[in-house]
């Protein structure tokens, strides 16, 4: 089964996040507050994916998927969007993102996204 890394500054997303995640059967392995924080941790965890917020202090994600995809152009990033982040969607494809998801999270949908993604 995939891990996960989740990067999001907000306690009570990531606990939903990893709630939904182990309830479909995959592993969180690690998580990070902010972009820079997750590519820290990418680089010492290594995981199949990271789900990767956008506005986050420090370093934002848009931040963070940069350096990840730089380093490591096989990685796979999800990125948990909100309302109102189109621009933000579109400087994310650029970048390489491999999938959105929205909050507030739907789980089934949410599941079926990322196995998109593990089966790309
Ligand atoms: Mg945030």
């Amino acid at each position: 089964m995939a891990n996960f890394l989740i990067v999001d500054d907000s306690r009570t997303s990531r606990r939903i996040l990893k709630g939904i995640l182990e309830s479909a059967g995959y592993k969180v392995i690690g998580e990070a507050t902010n972009g820079q924080e997750g590519y820290d941790r990418y680089v010492e965890l290594q995981p199949d994916v990271v789900t990767m917020d956008i506005t986050m202090p420090v370093l934002d994600g848009i931040g963070g998927l940069k350096k990840i995809k730089e380093a490591y152009p096989e990685s796979k990033v999800v990125m948990v969007t909100a309302a109102g982040q189109k621009n933000k969607m579109v400087e994310a494809v650029q970048c390489g993102a491999d999938e959105f998801i929205p909050k507030p999270f739907d789980a089934e949908q949410l599941v079926a996204t990322l196995t998109k993604v593990i089966n790309a």
